[in-house]
């Protein structure tokens, strides 16, 4: 199972991921968190944040969890991942994609702001330090109509967010599951 997680910077992609891993690792459910940030740190470090470049980062992270999702490990790929496009791409092109909104108002962000991103996106456009593509302030994130979990972080605590998509993952899994044994008693 691959699990798109979509939501602008600070949403609470990574900090969800990690506490479901934590949850899962008790039950001995093997999931691997694909990092967006860390994937640009090696795979990805020839991608920029244009569209093509975002689009392009989504579908090597997507390939990187379809080979392991092969192997029965579920994978979080944690990312803004902004654009539909390549979001319904994913799902075309591997079983078992899932996407979660993990969903949070940009006045809460703003708040939070904990990479200090929204400060440097809303200077004024002369300022040296003005951040000129930051998702959800002067770049595009496209909200996904239909996803198959929606997640706001600014009206739930994390616990119950870790919960709900624990719970997710685990209703999949026996979804999954039932339909293996289905189609091997043909
Ligand atoms: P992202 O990976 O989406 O950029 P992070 O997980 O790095 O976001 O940061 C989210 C921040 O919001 C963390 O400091 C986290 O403690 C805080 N936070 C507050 N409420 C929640 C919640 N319900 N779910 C997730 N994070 C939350």
């Amino acid at each position: 199972m691959i699990i798109q997680l979509c939501g602008l910077s600070g949403a609470g992609k990574t900090t969800i991921a990690r506490s479901v891993q934590r949850k899962a690792a008790a039950s001995r459910l093997p999931i691997e968190i694909i990092d967006g940030d860390a994937y640009r740190e090696s795979l990805c470090r020839d991608l920029g944040f244009s569209k093509e470049d975002r689009c392009e980062n989504i579908r090597r992270l997507g390939f990187v969890a379809s080979r392991l999702s092969d192997h029965g490990v579920i994978c979080i790929i944690s990312a803004i991942n902004p654009y539909e496009t390549v979001r319904r791409e994913l799902k075309m092109k591997y079983a078992h994609v899932k996407t979660v909104h993990i969903d949070c108002s940009l006045d809460e962000l703003i708040t939070r702001d904990t990479k200090g991103l929204y400060k440097r996106a809303l200077l004024s456009d002369n300022h040296p330090d003005k951040l000129n593509n930051l998702t959800g302030v002067n770049d595009p994130f496209e909200a996904p109509s239909h996803p198959d979990l929606h997640l706001r972080t600014d009206e739930h605590s994390i616990t119950a967010c870790t919960n709900t998509l624990y719970q997710f993952i685990l209703q999949n899994i026996k979804h999954q599951e039932a339909k293996y044994s289905r189609a091997a008693s043909i």
